[in-house]
């Protein structure tokens, strides 16, 4: 994947144009974004689907999931009409946009739907992204996908309401770590002003994604940090932990609800890098890692068939845990 990797500078004037002409003259429009979707994943994709809907075309949002489920802190998102189950996915729609997916196998289950669509539009920030789209929107210097969704909806000439503004706020404070990563530029708080002007609560929006755990959260993060190992030997220092299903069963914690904990364990000031391997429900490891800046994650995320980006990424694992932590120390 690595053969046409692209060159990552802005998008280009003529693929802005491309991408608007191709969307204004489509009636039905497929969106997607990356499975086990995050704030920024699906924040981008209904504020799309929204503006699109406003502006009359018919729309159907997804994500590749066998077992299709909205991560729980993401169900007050405007739009959650716009999303169908894979099933109901359009089979081989005229326009396709992608948001958040830097590598079609992103799409889980709706992947092969690329290969079906006339035209696949690909909006990303990946550095990684491998340009898989008929046009391309990647920006890898932008500080969240949803930077290039408003500027989507900007250039097709449509407004920015308060429930699309909600959408793109949360893809904007998630991805910045609430404006603290070095991706936090001026233009990113210029546009989380305007985003805040349509009428935001953004201390009602604060509370729907970070302060709204089951108890159980707790009693699971209780059991997991009692298990974190530092290994100050390892890279520029490791600390890492693990969750498995049993962990989960325990508290009736679905899967989303332990993706925060890499939050708590990475502020151990001894370690650049941080690892969290949480089990999924079929068995499989799913890890995810976080740098300070001395080592690039995404590269060492890549080399286990993951990717990312240079201080966050992840990569799924199949083997037991002490072969995938040790894949990855190998590699640190
Ligand atoms: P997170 O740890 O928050 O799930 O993901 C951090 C970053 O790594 C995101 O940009 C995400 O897209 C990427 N990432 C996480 N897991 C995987 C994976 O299994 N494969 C790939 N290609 N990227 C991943
Ligand atoms: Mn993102």
């Amino acid at each position: 994947m690595t053969a046409d990797l692209r060159d990552g500078g802005p998008v280009s004037g003529r693929d802005w144009d491309r991408a608007v002409e191709l969307i204004s003259s489509a009636d039905e429009i497929a969106l997607a974004c990356h499975v086990s979707p995050d704030g920024d994943a699906l924040g981008s994709t209904l504020a799309v689907g929204l503006a699109l809907r406003a502006a009359g075309k018919r729309v159907t949002a997804s994500f590749g999931e066998r077992r299709f489920r909205v991560p729980r802190l993401l169900r007050f998102l405007p739009g959650q009409e716009l999303l169908a189950e894979p099933a109901d996915y359009p089979a081989a729609p005229e326009v396709m946009i992608t948001f958040d997916v830097p590598t079609v196998g992103r799409l889980g289950t709706l992947t092969d739907t690329t290969c079906k669509a006339r035209e696949l539009i690909v909006v990303d920030h990946h550095p990684s992204n491998t340009g898989f789209g008929t046009v391309n929107l990647v920006d890898p210097g932008a500080a969240a996908t949803a930077v290039l969704a408003e500027e989507l909806i900007d250039r097709l000439g449509l407004p920015i309401d308060q429930a699309i503004a909600t959408c793109l706020y949360v893809g904007l404070v998630t991805d910045t770590g609430s404006f603290k990563h070095s991706s936090t530029t001026p233009e990113v708080h210029a546009m989380a002003a305007r985003l805040v002007a349509t009428g935001l609560n953004t201390e009602e929006i604060a509370r729907e994604l970070w302060d709204r755990s089951p108890f159980g959260y707790l009693k699971v993060l209780g059991a997991v940090l009692d298990r974190v190992r530092l290994e100050p030997e390892v890279g520029g220092g490791l600390v890492w932990t693990y969750v498995t299903r049993a962990d989960r069963a325990a508290y009736g914690l679905p899967y989303d609800e332990v993706e925060g904990i890499i939050d708590v364990v990475r502020r151990t000031d001894e370690a650049d890098v941080t690892a969290v391997l949480k089990e999924d429900d079929d068995g499989a490891w799913q890890v995810s890692t976080r740098s300070k800046g001395g080592v690039d994650v995404s590269r060492v995320c890549a080399a286990l068939g993951g990717g990312g980006h240079a201080k966050a990424a992840g990569f799924t694992s199949h083997l037991p845990l002490e072969e995938t932590i040790a894949s990855l120390r190998a590699l640190l």
